[in-house]
């Protein structure tokens, strides 16, 4: 099967920048998921392999449902180590990014990363690539960043000395941007490239089990709490969505990776083809946070740009608004009619 994903001209382009490279630095998104912190671990595993010795960086927390993932401590948190951060990426004369498309996704890491003079190379599988990179490799056709990172590992001829660990955060990777791969995931080469990681004999449901289900009671009383209590429906528009508020997190020990997937959750409703969730920030007053999903053809990173400042893939998108979470939802309801209007066709859905 063919997985490679370079040209001969490219490949060795690759090559030669990470050869003659002193200092790598990995970079991914801010709230960095499954695949952000997967792919840069994995990549970081292989840059050592080449006798790098890599740092990564991410620019905020991740959840703690990915603690476990191993390497995961080596890995530098931009928001509380800025001045070391900010040296290695001064310093950097080749800086991975991983998984986002646009420098504004590291938020605070921003200027840091666009006054670096080291060359960039990007990988990731968003849409519409926008970071001024001496090479881009983007796959927006890819399940996530983490299987492109297997792809490139694979064609680099280097996947045989790879670890055990190596396999188990880019499957983590690609099982998060997939939904343990329910979406974004059917085509033959991806069961190929798991086949081909599980010959480093770990234990996949192991996986599973650490990500989806790791909640704390507080964590499961609060997504039953918000399905009950918070949940609108729009059954004539197939469109639903809920708030959270920081009174609410309180309540109910939010930590981040709470409300992970929860969004997802009711696209479970029969025939539902759109959900928000509108979380506010836990520090900042007038700021929320929106995650989008939709289903099938109708593609919701166009309500993420239209409406909420954001972006992302057709079928999970988000962004945010600075204003207070009943502004947000009279936004939201909007953009549900603004659905509704365009989605005529494809709410006649199949099933
Ligand atoms: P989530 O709902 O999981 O936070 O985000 C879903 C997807 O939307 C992610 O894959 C992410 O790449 C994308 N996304 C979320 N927020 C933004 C944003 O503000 N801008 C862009 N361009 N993409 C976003
Ligand atoms: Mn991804």
């Amino acid at each position: 099967m063919d997985i490679n994903l370079l040209g001969e001209k490219e490949l060795s382009e690759l090559k030669e920048l990470i050869d003659t490279s002193e200092h790598i630095v990995i970079c991914c998104h801010k709230s960095p998921d499954g695949d952000a912190v997967g792919s840069s671990l994995g990549w970081a595993e292989y840059l050592q392999s080449m006798g790098k010795e890599p740092a990564a960086i991410v620019p905020d927390a991740y959840p703690d449902f990915l603690q476990w993932l191993p390497g995961a401590e080596r890995m530098v948190r931009y928001d509380k180590h800025r001045e070391k951060a900010d040296e290695l990426l001064s310093e950097a004369d080749l800086i991975f990014c991983l998984d986002f498309n646009t420098t504004s996704r590291v938020a605070a890491m921003q200027e840091s990363l666009e006054a670096s003079p080291a060359k960039k190379v990007m990988i990731d599988h968003h849409l519409s690539p926008d970071i001024n990179a001496a090479m881009c490799i983007s796959e927006p056709k890819l399940s996530s960043t983490s299987e492109i990172v297997f792809r490139l590992v694979w064609q680099l001829g280097a996947f045989e000395q790879m670890s055990k660990n190596f396999a188990i955060c880019l499957y983590c990777g690609m099982m998060t941007d997939t939904g343990a791969f329910t979406y974004s995931s059917s085509y033959c080469e991806i069961y190929y490239i798991i086949s081909q990681l599980l010959t480093k004999k770990f234990d996949k449901d192991l996986i599973y089990r650490r990500v989806y289900n790791n909640y704390s009671e507080s964590c499961i009383r609060m997504r039953g709490y918000m399905m009950y209590e918070k949940l609108r429906v729009f059954p004539k528009e197939y469109a639903s969505y809920f708030t959270i508020t920081r009174e609410e997190m309180q309540r109910f020990h939010f930590i981040k990776g709470d409300a992970e997937g929860l969004v997802n959750q009711l696209l479970r409703i029969k025939k539902m083809r759109l959900s928000m969730s509108l979380r506010e920030d836990t520090e900042k007053d007038n700021l929320v946070w929106v995650s989008i999903r939709s289903i099938g053809p109708w593609h919701c990173n166009k309500i993420a740009e239209l409406f909420f400042n954001g972006g992302g893939h057709p079928n999970a998108a988000g962004g945010h608004l600075h204003c207070s979470i009943e502004e947000a939802e009279e936004i939201a309801q909007k953009a549900i009619q603004y659905f509704a209007n365009t989605n005529s066709q494809s709410a006649k859905v199949e099933e």
